[in-house]
């Protein structure tokens, strides 16, 4: 099908920072799921590079008996580290648009986006997955904005200065803690001035409302499920589903496993079918404007049919054969994308 997908997520920049060399990137990785060439083979047009900052101590997992789990609330990360992180991986970026010869663009505005589509260049959106790598004045917010920064997700699932991320854990509400902080409301309107796109995954269900209350710009998940097929305490209920598609937003699916499955298990056996029941399952409650794609692709356990981006023209025949027309599908693909952002950057 030749109809162009944007991914709301991926950790590509976390791979890139850990092996120090970008170029595996645009010739192919045997290790990566989303690369050029794999990108080139399943359709994929491009999406969200996060910058997520590493804990420096690892996370706790506790399971239960009845096969839940729940990981420990990291520590506040100490934000000279984050920032120092954080630039080093947006930097990974911009080296890689720059070595690809035009193939890879870093879009900076909606029409960039659009001419990397009808252009065939690899479209990469830069995001910050957590805002520790911005000061409580945001004095650095600018600067961030003008190396290219445009999307934002607030917290992580740990806390920081702006807010408290959701506490990993099944079977769990997505209300495990307090919302945005003083500093948090501030960041959210000076996101809004500037036309930063803001990211509801991973913020606790009170901090989602904060948000939804605050911000004049359609609200987005990035990387999130439906809570009603699989009760993680990272997937989105009917309640905020709906307010998300209320004020014209969009929730990318993800392809993580653990918040695709009603049992919660972290195991790459799982039919791709899931991925196109929440879907489904959102399109019914919300509306077909309001679901794209997400996945989570070097963040975390994909289904096996699905286990790298050469794979992604699967979803999308998957759509066709529950009845889904063109032009929904080319919704889900993109075109649900583009008019967010469009709304967000060029209001
Ligand atoms: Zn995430």
């Amino acid at each position: 099908m030749d109809i162009p997908i944007l991914l709301g997520h991926n950790d590509v920049l976390l791979r890139l920072e850990r092996e120090g060399d970008h170029l595996p990137f645009l010739l192919g990785d045997p290790e990566a799921q989303v690369d050029l060439p794999l990108a080139r083979r399943g359709g994929l047009g491009g999406g969200f590079f996060a910058a997520w900052v590493p804990d420096l101590d690892p996370d706790e997992t506790y399971y239960d008996d009845s096969g839940g789990y729940a990981i420990a609330l990291p520590d506040p990360l100490d934000p000279e580290y984050a920032f120092e992180v954080a630039l080093s991986m947006s930097d990974k970026l911009l080296q890689l648009e720059s070595d690809s010869l035009g193939s890879v663009c870093v879009v900076r505005s909606w029409s960039d986006l659009v001419s990397c589509l009808e252009e065939d260049v690899f479209a990469a959106i830069l995001h910050f997955e957590g805002a520790e790598p911005i000061d409580s004045g945001l004095r650095n917010l600018e600067e961030l904005y003008a190396l290219g920064l445009r999307s934002l997700g607030l917290v992580w699932s740990r806390p920081n200065l702006f807010g408290h991320g959701v506490q990993l854990r099944f079977p769990s509400s997505p209300d495990t803690g307090p919302g945005l902080t003083r500093r948090g409301r501030e960041l959210v309107r000076a996101c809004n001035e500037l036309g930063i796109m803001l990211d509801v995954s991973h913020l606790t269900e009170e901090g989602f409302w904060d948000v939804a209350y605050l911000s004049r710009y359609p609200l987005v998940a990035t990387h999130s499920n439906a809570h009603a097929l699989c009760p993680s305490s990272r997937n989105l209920t009917d309640e905020q589903l709906r307010a998300l598609a209320d004020s014209g937003g969009l929730v990318g699916i993800s392809f993580s496993v653990a918040d695709l499955r009603p049992d919660g298990e972290d195991d790459p056996d799982t039919p791709l079918e899931l991925v196109l029941d929440h879907l489904e399952y959102v399109a019914e409650l919300a509306g077909i404007d309001h679901v794209a794609l997400g996945s989570d692709y070097e963040g975390a356990t994909m289904p096996e049919e699905l286990w790298d981006t050469s794979e992604l023209g699967q979803v999308l025949w998957g759509l066709a054969d529950r009845g889904f027309s063109h032009e929904e599908i080319e919704k889900v693909a993109h075109g649900n994308w583009l008019r967010v952002l469009g709304e967000t950057w060029e209001p």
